[in-house]
Parts: C-alpha cells; sequence; structure tokens
C-alpha cells in the first residue's frame, strides 16, 4: 500500500491525487508533483515519515526544479511537455483528412496515444469527423455510379 503525506498538515492518506482527510488540501496542478513528492512513490518509508515529522513542525517545503522535473517525468503525459497541436499542426492534420485522407490523423492519434494524449486526442477529433465525411463522399459517389 502507498502512503503519501498532506505538504499542508503533514496529514496522511493512500494516494497523492487524494484530497488531505486531516485538513482537506486538495493537491491540484503543480501541487501534484509536491504531494506525488511526498509519497512512497518518491521516498522509503523512512525518508517519508522525516518529510512527515518536519511539515508537523512547521516546515515550509519546496522542492527544487530538479526534482519537480522527476515528478513530472513520473506522473507521464499530463505534466509533459504535451501542450497539444499548435495550429499549424492542427491544420495540417485537418488539411490531409479533408484533401487526402483521415488516415494521417489517426496514426498520429493511435501512435501518440501514450506519450502525447491531449495533442492525439486533438488529432484523432479533428480526423474522426474528416473520415466520416470521407465515408459519406464515397458513399455519394458510389451512388451517382
Ligand atoms: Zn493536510
Amino acid at each position: 500500500m502507498s502512503r503519501s503525506v498532506c505538504v499542508r498538515c503533514g496529514g496522511e492518506r493512500e494516494r497523492h491525487d487524494q484530497v488531505c482527510p486531516s485538513c482537506g488540501h486538495r493537491p491540484e496542478g503543480d501541487g501534484l508533483l509536491v504531494a506525488w513528492l511526498l509519497s512512497t512513490e518518491s521516498l522509503s518509508e523512512a525518508e517519508l515519515d522525516a518529510v512527515r515529522d518536519r511539515i508537523r513542525a512547521g516546515e515550509v517545503i519546496r522542492p527544487t526544479e530538479r526534482m519537480l522535473a522527476r515528478a513530472r517525468r513520473a506522473l507521464g503525459a499530463d505534466f509533459a511537455s504535451d501542450a497539444g497541436l499548435d495550429t499549424r499542426q492542427r491544420m495540417l492534420v485537418l488539411a490531409t483528412s479533408l484533401l487526402l485522407t483521415p488516415l494521417p490523423g489517426l496514426v498520429v492519434g493511435v501512435w501518440w496515444w501514450n506519450d502525447h494524449p491531449r495533442a492525439a486526442r486533438q488529432a484523432l477529433a479533428l480526423s474522426l469527423p474528416a473520415s466520416l465525411g470521407f465515408f459519406v463522399l464515397v458513399l455519394w459517389l458510389r451512388s451517382l455510379e
């Protein structure tokens, strides 16, 4: 079972992304990184106990940029440099979807699914309606024959 210590009060909970049962602190944004660092996923039980005692003694915990970066990597996609597709990439996906085939958007969507979920969702969101339109177009062209 994992443990996580509340950065605000030193209270304990099971998972780093849970609301603190002692003080109601809810880790959000970069706070989730700090919360992860203050858990057994990042520290040993003994280290976590030591940090908990420091917090309870009133010490403010400020992780270094390097530690935050480590947490960001460990937590993965949600905190990675996954800013999604920029406008040019969106236009490119949309243009290829409409002009050629929605396949590149679908491939990119599936390919990026693990590493860049946000960009992948955007690529799929752009190409799925396009593929639907593509199908309708094909059906319509066939009906003309
Ligand atoms: Zn708390």
